[in-house]
């Protein structure tokens, strides 16, 4: 795993191979392996125990790189393990998903971790196999999953040939496997652990799941206390089995199986006419206040609420119902007023807590449809440039710091690599959505390319887990998902739109994917935390459709159109890309041939507080003819008069300030202009300032142009228009960054 040449370069060869690999592979698409591909049960046997010890070695060695590729698309099986039909491993055809079949096998040899939790596997006719559990998040330990001696189902079988030329079968949906029980009536015989525990009673399974429970072991746990309620002679609705969904429903909070632990806490509660001993209340407190955290952990409020009351109403002096249920209507006024500090909440995002315990407030927003564009958010009410349009707290964000090792997702379907925390990212979604398919309905709404047809947003639930579509949950994230910074958007080293950047965080935000894109964005969002704070930029009118940014302006027309034609799979046609459409090839030409000299120009000729005094003339006049030609570009000239020319930004903010020392008036009009470049037409008559920002461009420039307007305009003693430049600037500040703390600090004080 040698990283010192570009790694990017090196995945980009991984993807090739991999790509060709594929290609191969389909040439063996319903065949049988040929004798000289399948290993015996003695080679896998050496293979696992070879590889389990490597594993050891790799960990303890210190980091190491981790590469998943997400290979072709097929789809989850949505049938119950008892419809399918048994299929034997000498049946399997390869590269084939065999629908409506089943493959029953038993782990022979130590499992493993790389990209996939492995095991060797054998069945009932002793034949064997690879098999590879994919997509699985990090927590999950192999000997939770594939234990030596365990007997599972694999659901609709995908048997494939892998980059080395072995055999594996390849589960790519979680949901597609399912443990089985010792005893369970589908394993064959000869698969069937030799000795099964019979007669063991409920109490005594019971206490086996609250030493798991003890130990942090909530999987164990539940799955203890699962046997417990099967255990015969065990009494329905009696005091063991609403123990056993009591405890079981505090596993399940653990491990953020929301929904099945509000079903548990729920069935555990003693009705006060079979018993009103302090007792049973204690323990029917215990249930609601289960019930309720589950519910706050989900966003669902109401629900939250109305648990901690009933538990307040057992007993009004209980402590933590009270605290929660104080918390929790915090979270309901939020939700209904979105009354948040954000001060206090910039500061109370770190590194180490990103994650904000606050609500979405979304009530001026709706989704509804948007014709061509498919759906579209709206304003609900009458907004002012600068009012929040709605604070979304994120569905998921997956930071740096949860990623631990370096980690490469490798999408042979999008020809993309992600480093850093995309491929957590997918696992986390592809956990949270197996367990909660009120969740899951809300994620598998969003927008997913349109490949995955009629399964869209059914989150239908077999056998105990939503049949979660893996391939859908990464395409769904790739078109909705936003980089974010680490803690919050003013923290400048980290922020940005870079891709391929291992140290950005990135997450899914369900309320701001429904926002289309426009170059001309009438809102902007910034991050505190996993909040994401989107204020309007422009007057918007209850109905108007609420346009955000996927790609900047910065890049030329053509460059935006490209990407966002590899990104999201459209073109944007908002006023100035059909402007942009209209200039001609030589004046395209010219600019991009421009752009390039003023970059170099600028880098050349940097402004600080040192140089900004002494640019000899030669220089403000080489400026000032850059500016000029890259304005002529924007032609004709009819077409741009209402429009931003972010071209003429950067040069004419150093020509402005390069001429600081030279006459007021002028001055005032060279950040006039710059901020007409921006798309802001500022007005002044009198003591009074007008600003139109009805095509403006947000971008920290702009907040520069309107300082310097604004202080020239101060030292003129034109206090008003100074000021309404102040404000501009301060405005444009917080849509960028979420709060105004740091904005003196960057900006200096405003006139
Ligand atoms: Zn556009």
């Amino acid at each position: 795993m040698a990283d010192d040449s570009d790694p990017l370069k090196q995945y980009r060869a991984l993807l090739e191979k991999q790509k060709g690999q594929l290609k191969n592979a389909k040439a063996y698409k319903g065949q049988k392996p040929s004798a000289l591909m399948r290993r015996s049960r003695w080679e896998l046997k050496q293979e696992f125990s070879l590889a389990a010890s490597e594993m050891r070695g790799l960990w303890q060695g210190g980091r190491m790189v981790l590469s998943s590729f997400i290979g072709e698309a097929y789809p989850p099986c949505t049938r119950p393990l008892s419809s399918l039909v048994p299929i034997p491993i000498r049946d399997l055809a390869l590269e084939t998903q065999h629908r409506g079949r089943v493959l029953i096998v038993k782990t022979f040899a130590e499992p493993n971790r790389m990209t996939s939790i492995q095991n060797a596997v054998e069945d009932e006719l002793g034949d064997v196999a690879r098999l590879a559990i994919y997509n699985l998040l990090p927590t999950v330990a192999p000997d939770d999953i594939l234990p030596l001696g365990a007997v599972v189902a694999v659901k609709e079988p995908y048997y494939k040939c892998t980059a080395d030329g072995g055999l594996i079968v390849r589960v790519d949906h979680p949901s597609d496997f399912v443990a089985l029980k010792p005893g369970s009536n589908i394993i064959p015989p000869r698969l069937a652990p030799d000795t099964i525990e019979l007669g063991l009673s409920a109490l005594s399974i019971k206490e086996d799941g609250n030493t798991a429970f003890k130990r942090n072991e909530w999987q164990l746990a539940i799955e203890h206390y699962s046997d417990a309620l099967e255990a015969d002679g065990l009494e329905g609705n009696g005091d063991l089995w609403r123990t056993l969904h009591r405890n079981r429903a505090g596993a399940h909070l653990r491990l953020g199986h929301y929904e099945l632990a509000i079903a548990d806490a729920l069935a555990a509660i003693i009705p006060a006419e079979d018993d009103a001993s302090e007792a049973a209340k204690d323990v029917n407190i215990k249930a609601l206040y289960r019930a309720g955290r589950a519910a706050y952990e989900m966003g669902d409020f109401l629900q939250a609420k109305q648990h901690f009351k009933q538990a307040l109403e057992v007993d009004t002096n209980h402590r933590e119902a009270r605290a929660e249920l104080i918390r929790t209507e915090k979270r309901l006024a939020e939700q209904e007023n979105g009354g948040y500090n954000f001060p206090a909440m910039a500061k109370s995002a770190t590194k180490q807590h990103p994650r904000l315990d606050h609500a979405s407030f979304l009530k001026n927003t709706e989704i509804a449809s948007a014709g061509q564009r498919g759906r579209g958010l709206f304003a609900t009410k009458d907004l002012k440039p600068g009012d929040v349009v709605f604070v979304e707290k994120a569905f998921q964000a997956t930071h740096p710091k949860d990623s631990g090792d370096m980690s490469v997702l490798i999408n042979v379907n999008t020809d993309r690599i992600s480093m850093g925390t995309p491929s957590l990212r997918l696992y986390s979604i592809v956990d949270k959505l197996l367990w909660n398919p009120t969740l899951a309905k809300k994620y598998l709404d969003l927008f997913d390319g349109g490949k995955f047809g009629s399964s869209k947003g059914d989150a239908e639930v077999v056998d105990g887990k939503v049949a979660v579509d893996t391939f859908q949950v990464q395409s769904i994230a790739d078109f909705n998902g936003f980089s974010c910074p680490r803690v919050k958007s003013s923290d400048k080293e980290e922020g940005g739109e870079k891709h391929n950047d291992y140290k950005t965080s990135t997450g899914i935000w369900l309320q701001a994917s429904y926002a289309n894109h426009s170059c001309l964005q009438n809102a902007a969002g910034a991050f505190i935390g996993d909040m994401m704070v989107v204020r309007a930029l422009r007057d918007l009118r209850a109905g108007d459709e609420i346009l955000m940014r996927y790609v900047g302006p910065i890049e030329p027309c053509a460059g935006r159109q490209k990407r966002m034609r590899n990104l999201y799979d459209f073109e944007c046609d908002c006023a100035l890309c059909q402007a942009e459409a209209k200039v001609p090839g030589p004046a395209v030409e010219k600019r991009a041939r421009l752009r390039r000299e003023i970059d170099a120009f600028l880098s050349a000729n940097p402004l600080d507080d040192d140089t900004v005094w002494t640019v000899p003339a030669a220089k403000k006049a080489k400026g000032r003819r850059l500016l000029e030609g890259v304005r002529e570009t924007y032609h004709p000239e009819e077409l741009f008069r209402r429009l931003p020319r972010f071209d003429c930004v950067t040069i004419g903010l150093w020509v402005g300030v390069s001429a600081l020392a030279g006459r007021p008036n002028d001055e005032l009009g060279r950040f006039l202009s710059v901020l007409r470049d921006m798309g802001y037409f500022v007005a002044i008559q009198g003591g009074n300032a007008t600003i139109d920002r009805g095509s403006a461009i947000i971008a920290p420039s702009a907040i520069h142009a309107a300082m310097y307007a604004g202080r020239v305009l101060a030292a003129m003693g034109n206090q008003g228009p100074a000021s309404a430049l102040g404000a501009l600037a301060r405005d444009l500040y917080i849509a960028m960054f979420g709060v105004d703390e740091g904005f003196e600090a960057e900006f200096g004080s405003a006139a």
